[in-house]
């Protein structure tokens, strides 16, 4: 469940951020998904809504941004964009390198946390 095993990471990153930023609960969550790295961005959403349950994060949007990965040539240098679905350099054939967009990233997330500046007075 490759899945499954993102979406605790993300939890865990999530609910930290939640926790020194002293937030009730979090009302988003944005993620940008790289396409090789076989992560199904709607699985991965349906995961974290799944393991938020009881957490800081339960009820959260989940935003899944599927993204073209940035992959550099090691061999030629040229920079394939655009619809690569293998990290493979189009124009000499040879393996490129990922650079960005690879695996899975929070890309957002969205704190409820309580302002109570206009309340406070010395
Ligand atoms: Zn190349």
């Amino acid at each position: 469940m490759h899945e499954l095993s993102f979406a605790e990471q993300i939890l865990k990153c999530v609910d930290q951020e939640a926790r020194r930023h002293c937030a009730r609960g979090v009302s988003r969550v944005r993620l940008r998904v790289g396409r090789l790295s076989g992560v199904n961005g709607a699985n991965l959403a349906f995961c974290l809504k799944a393991v938020a349950e009881g957490s800081a994060m339960e009820g959260a949007e989940v935003e899944v941004d599927e993204v073209a990965p940035e992959l550099v040539c090691s061999d030629c240098g040229r920079q394939p964009v655009g619809g690569v679905v293998e990290p493979v350099c189009p124009t000499c054939g040879k393996e490129a390198e990922l650079l960005l967009n690879a695996e899975v990233y929070i890309e957002e997330v969205e704190l409820d946390v309580e302002d109570d500046h206009a309340e406070a007075k010395s």
